[in-house]
């Protein structure tokens, strides 16, 4: 695919079109997070063929049968998050980086997870070109990566089937994990946070439909 670095003021026109919309009419209130999203020129992740589509509040096709995940997606999903400066975030499934991008302007230390290979050498590369450095792994994430565990913060980006016991085991005490669980059709967004050693107040919103999660904790 060929990217093309040009934000100019169609793009940016736009990019403010989609932050009104997300406040407005979708109902995110978290400023900060209002911000980060008007400052990631997510039209990057397109080819230039399809940067018309690119503010759209929509899902779009990225290659391997993924997406990068609508806007709105994006945005309740972090929001629940409740990211705040210097909060070390996993985020499992990169998918183009464009979420990665998110949490890194919400001030976050971000690790992520992709397990299919040319996704996460396309978005390393291209993150690194944008000037945004998460720490990038390669692998199965449905198990957390457990060697840089605790995180105050972890995010799945594809349906689960259940929640990862191995997961909650890596959320540092009142730390929060987001994640769709359901069947393939749809999932329910769940906030679970660790409360103490033992315990976790469990959340359930509402419904989306994400691509899977593939793995040995996943499907
Ligand atoms: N939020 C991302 C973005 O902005 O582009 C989109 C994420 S996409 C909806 C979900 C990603 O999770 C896909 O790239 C998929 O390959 C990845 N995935 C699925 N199962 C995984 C697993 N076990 N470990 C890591 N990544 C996984």
């Amino acid at each position: 695919m060929a990217y093309k670095f040009v934000d100019n003021y169609r793009e940016q026109g736009a990019r403010k079109k989609l932050v009104n919309l997300l406040k407005e009419e979708r109902k995110i209130e978290d400023t900060n997070l209002l911000d980060a999203i008007g400052k990631v020129p997510r039209h990057y992740f397109f080819d230039e063929t399809f940067w018309s589509q690119s503010y759209r509040d929509i899902a779009f096709p990225i290659g391997e049968g993924q997406t990068i995940s609508q806007p709105y997606t994006v945005a309740y999903q972090t929001q629940l998050l409740h990211v705040s400066e210097g909060d070390k975030v996993l985020e499992i499934g990169t998918g183009s980086g464009y979420q990665t991008c998110v949490l890194l302007e919400l001030g976050a230390s971000v690790y992520t997870i992709e397990r299919q290979e040319k996704l996460y050498h396309r978005a390393k590369l291209f993150l690194s070109k944008m000037g945004y450095h998460p720490n990038f792994f390669l692998g199965d994430g449905s198990k957390g990566i457990p060697e840089h565990a605790p995180y105050d913060k972890i995010l799945v980006t594809a349906g689960a089937p259940f929640v990862p016991e191995i997961m909650l085991k890596q959320l540092r005490i009142g730390g929060t994990l987001v994640i769709p669980v359901g069947d393939e059709k749809s999932q329910k967004m769940i906030t679970i946070i660790r409360v103490n050693e033992n315990d976790y107040e469990r959340i359930e919103l509402d419904t989306f439909r994400f691509v899977p999660l593939v793995g040995d904790q996943a499907w």
